[in-house]
């Protein structure tokens, strides 16, 4: 009996899992992290505690189980994606924290490349808009900030990962300095077009290519962990972002194929096919993945919702209207409908397909019979109307009709919200029976990667816990729409920027 290994890298938390031959998910290990805000709008974690909370968990899951890492057939590791880490290749020290995704240090450089009209050439080559929560300006920014790591890149005593990368040299004990596609996708440095780093784009960011790892496929036999790291040397054969490895999790296999993660956010992601799809909406345009070295790559193109789950967060603990979350679905069950209640949950503004930053949060049509009851359902009603305006965007982007939206994330376990976006998105949401879609995304690209599955098999695998579909009259959907879409036009333009 062998097992296939999970490591799951989070922006909160390293955690590995344990699949057995049947993809079945045995146990979990979980470890957070500190979380390091030197200033306002920087964040950083430190890598080496990331890669030792990682082997940690690791090492917890195997001797929990009473396995020995002989037991492990394949490893596979998703990832927080964007977070940046640059070391030293002889020590295989980090020159400094690693800058996180959500750090915004980089956005006045950003802002100049856009003054600068630079805007269309990268989309062009990365898919990517213009942004601080890219890896390439926080290459730039180590580079330019700590002190001899300029001369040090340059001479090739450096490396530069995302943290796909940085376990993966240490679990290798620096043999591997490598990425897959899907995160290389994601750095503003890579050009998906050609599935190579780009030079134009490296001299623009100021950024030498000794710096930079090789990119491989998303599943393949990429080498082995060093023996005495684990205790065996297990081959890691897939890497995918974490996104990407819920769209694969989701077996999202054919073009026009969607996932949504309702968590904190709302991450939409669709399968595009072999083509890149340029959005006309500013949407992101990414690598799915690439099933192995001589594979065509399929792209996908991804959208998010700041605002998904966090407005039930803020229900509860800022207006006190509940202790636990799920009691939003009872709540909201108590009345028929919003009662013409529409709140737009602008609260940090509003992100795609809107992009209004000085929009704030608005609740619209409170009459004297307005209820709490009736103000969670419009918040839960919030949540699938935002999502629903990320997937008309991607529908005309795509010239395409949705029809089926699989969804995964804590707050998928309101059947209220679900049936809801069954509702107003006309499309049949099924919620698949394992719901940790990204950890199992990366366990079948590495079963796969090392032979143990086939994709037909994967298919089979994954199976759905419940299909949500469109009930709602026609005429109800379109006035519902209708008062949303006026709510949000009446958000915006808020505060005076
Ligand atoms: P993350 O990975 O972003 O931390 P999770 O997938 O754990 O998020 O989901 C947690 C989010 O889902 C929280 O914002 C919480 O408010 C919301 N949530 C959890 N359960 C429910 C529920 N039953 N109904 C609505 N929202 C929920």
């Amino acid at each position: 009996m062998k097992y296939i290994l999970s490591l799951d890298q989070g922006t909160t938390s390293s955690r590995a899992i344990l699949y057995d031959d049947q993809a079945t998910p045995i146990h979990t290990e979980q470890q957070e992290f500190r979380q390091i805000f030197p200033q306002s709008g920087w964040v950083e974690h430190n890598a080496v505690e990331i890669w030792n909370s990682q082997k940690k968990v690791t090492l917890d899951l195997i001797r929990s189980n009473n396995l020995s890492a002989e037991d492990i057939a394949a490893i596979g590791i998703t990832n927080q994606r964007e977070t940046t880490v640059v070391w030293d290749r002889q020590t295989g020290e980090p020159v400094y924290n690693a800058i996180v995704w959500q750090d915004r240090r980089t956005a006045e450089f950003c802002e100049q490349l856009k003054r600068e009209g630079r805007s269309e050439f990268i989309r062009e080559k990365t898919g990517l808009v213009i942004d601080a929560y890219f890896s390439g300006t926080k290459v730039k920014w180590l580079l330019d900030n700590i002190e001899g790591a300029r001369t040090r890149a340059e001479n090739g005593e450096l490396a530069f990962g995302t943290i796909d990368t940085w376990l993966i040299w240490n679990l290798t004990k620096g043999n591997l300095h490598i990425t897959d596609v899907t995160n290389a996708s994601r750095t503003l440095l890579f050009n998906i077009n050609t599935l190579e780093w780009d030079q134009e784009l490296l001299q623009l960011f100021d950024i030498p290519a000794a710096i930079l790892p090789e990119v491989r496929s998303s599943s393949e036999i990429y080498g082995t962990t060093e023996k005495s790291v684990l205790g065996a040397e297990i081959p890691i054969a897939g890497i995918a972002g974490d996104q990407q490895a819920a769209l694969f999790g989701q077996m999202c296999l054919e073009k026009g194929m969607s996932k949504c993660t309702y968590g904190t956010g709302c991450f939409l992601i669709t399968n595009t096919g072999e083509q890149p799809v340029e959005s006309k909406h500013q949407l992101l345009t990414t690598i799915g993945w690439q099933l192995g070295p001589s594979a065509n790559p399929v792209y996908a193109i991804e959208g998010s919702v700041f605002m998904g789950g966090a407005v039930i967060q803020w229900l509860r603990d800022g207006m006190e209207l509940f202790i636990n979350a799920a009691e939003s679905e009872d709540l909201a069950s108590t009345v028929d409908d919003n009662g013409g209640v529409v709140f737009v949950p602008a609260l940090t503004g509003l992100g795609a397909p809107h992009w209004d930053a000085t929009a704030r949060g608005s609740i619209f049509g409170i009459t004297r019979g307005t209820t709490k009851a009736h103000l969670t359902r419009a918040s839960l009603e919030s949540i699938a109307y935002q999502v629903d305006d990320l997937l008309e965007a991607m529908e005309s982007d795509m010239g395409q009709q949705m029809k089926e939206l699989r969804v995964d994330g804590g707050a998928t376990a309101n059947n209220l919200l679900v049936q809801f976006q069954a509702d107003t998105s006309g499309v049949e949401v099924v919620r698949p029976k394992n719901l940790e879609t990204t950890a199992l995304g990366a366990a079948y690209l590495a079963g796969l990667g090392s032979g143990i599955w086939d994709l037909e098999t994967l298919r089979q695998k994954w199976s759905a816990e419940h299909v949500f579909k469109p009930e709602m009259d026609a005429k109800e959907v379109e006035h519902l729409k209708r008062q949303w879409h006026k709510a949000v036009e009446r958000s915006k333009n808020w505060i005076d920027a």
